[in-house]
């Protein structure tokens, strides 16, 4: 995700780094980086051109801070901007009591608008929120079957009257059909077309007149790019949205949709979708994407994904522990295993600072095999051991007992610990709130 637009900035940073301060000349170097970062990325041109304003002003009027090198303070600036951007915080979808709370779903065909009606649905399950689907896209009886067979598969009814009724009917009836069920939010899935159409318009603008909706998400395909902003404004000035889901940012994706749904409409981005399946959708927090952006990885992310697969008191005394120096090899272990659980190597690589951005498959293959070591050599470690890493930097006879238990060389043991503590390090100081630098991989 955002590969492109992290690589630019790559060199954006390059352009300040090893410079004492932030200078009018420095700075617009790094500057004209960032432009063109972004608008390779398919950024609006005007989001871009005020994005740059924005920086330009704040970095030259930055104090410059000790102990802080100019490019880190510049990456500060970006990324401050790049939040405040895309909204400083995460804006949960409404929930209006009585309900049923209304959800009207819009978007061009394609852009997995169905998808996410379905996985808006189990979003809310997971919250103990009931939900009515309906299914108004009369022009493809697969459109209906589709949304009828997502909702069987999250057990979640459908509402639909087939492709002969009158979409404004069905809506109603559905909105009519989630009262009399006490369900507390009706989503209505309506029909796209492949691109603006004002008959589609029409009949979506008619729809939202019946049924007063509290919400109208546009769903945007991340992958689309400049098509985004357009997207948004016409949908904007025609319909009037209250938020979007960005779809598809499992992808190669071009991160400026996320940049410009914000910008144009003044409406917040409330969700992404990451995959196929009905699970894959998460809530959309600024801060978040804009690490990615810059390539700073996602710390957050990764804990939160933990904490799906283990108990939450666990989870918490891992993420305590990751960033302190009290990470030990035993969490290691448990961490790899945890990784195992939530999917591939890959996957989760994107996750970690400097790394998304710079691994081929081969090198991720060469991962999983680095892991499998890692593991091997760990269970040949005593539990003092294991508690204490420190123990084997100072003891070539412990670390030649492990080499021997595991079938690995020394050498490799003491790579091990060297890479252990070289990452221990880094993520002592992202917990303290040091936001560190782009590039900056651990060993493993
Ligand atoms: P609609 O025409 O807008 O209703 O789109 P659909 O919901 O039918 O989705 C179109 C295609 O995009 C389907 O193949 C979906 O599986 C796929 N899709 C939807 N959301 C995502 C996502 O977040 N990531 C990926 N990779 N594919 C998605």
């Amino acid at each position: 995700m955002f590969e492109a637009l992290s690589e630019r900035f790559e060199s954006a940073w390059k352009s300040l780094r090893g410079q004492n301060k932030i200078s009018a000349a420095n700075v617009q170097e790094a500057l004209r980086e960032v432009r063109r970062a972004l608008l390779e990325a398919d950024a609006n041109l005007q989001v871009v051109k005020d994005f740059v304003a924005e920086v330009s002003e704040k970095a030259q009027g930055a104090e410059v801070v000790s102990g802080v090198s100019p490019d880190q303070q510049f990456i500060k600036i970006v990324y401050d901007e790049l939040v405040s951007v895309m909204g400083e915080t995460n804006v949960p979808l409404k929930q209006v009591v009585p309900g049923p709370t209304v959800v009207l779903m819009a978007g061009l065909q394609g852009t997995g608008k169905t998808t996410a009606t379905a996985k808006l649905a189990l979003h809310l399950r997971k919250q103990e929120r009931t939900a009515l689907l309906v299914a108004t896209d009369v022009y493809r009886p697969a459109a209906i079957d589709q949304l009828i067979t997502l909702g069987k598969q999250i057990d979640v009814p459908v509402f639909d009257l087939g492709t002969d009724a009158n979409p404004v009917e069905i809506a109603l009836q559905g909105l009519e059909q989630a009262r009399a069920d006490g369900v507390d939010t009706v989503i209505i899935d309506t029909a796209g077309r492949l691109q603006i159409d004002q008959a589609m318009m029409g009949e979506l603008a008619q729809i939202k007149d019946a049924v007063q909706p509290h919400e109208v998400l546009l769903v945007v395909d991340a992958m689309t790019g400049q098509e985004a902003a357009n997207l948004t404004q016409t949908f904007h000035e025609q319909i009037g949205i209250t938020g979007a889901i960005l779809t598809k940012m499992d992808g190669d994706s071009r991160g400026g949709a996320a940049l410009s749904v914000r910008q144009i409409s003044g409406q917040p981005i409330k969700f992404i979708g990451v995959g196929e399946k009905v699970e894959a959708l998460q809530p959309f927090y600024p801060e978040r994407m804009a690490s990615r952006i810059l390539g700073m990885g996602d710390v957050l992310t990764l804990v939160e994904k933990a904490q799906e697969e283990v108990d939450l008191a666990d989870a918490e005394k891992l993420q305590e522990k990751i960033l302190s120096a009290k990470f030990d090899f035993n969490d290691f272990l448990k961490q790899t295993r945890l990784m195992k659980n939530m999917g591939s190597l890959a996957g989760i690589m994107k996750l970690i600072p400097g790394m998304g951005n710079k691994l081929s498959s081969d090198q991720l293959q060469q991962g999983e095999q680095q892991l499998k070591r890692c593991e091997a050599m760990i269970s040949s470690m005593t539990l003092q051991e294991r508690q204490n890493p420190e123990l084997l930097s100072g003891s070539p006879s412990r670390r030649r007992r492990i080499a021997r238990g595991a079938g690995y060389g020394e050498k490799d043991v003491g790579k091990l610990v060297s890479d252990f503590q070289r990452m221990r390090t880094m993520m002592q100081q992202m917990g303290q709130g040091n936001m560190g630098m782009p590039g900056m991989g651990g060993g493993f």
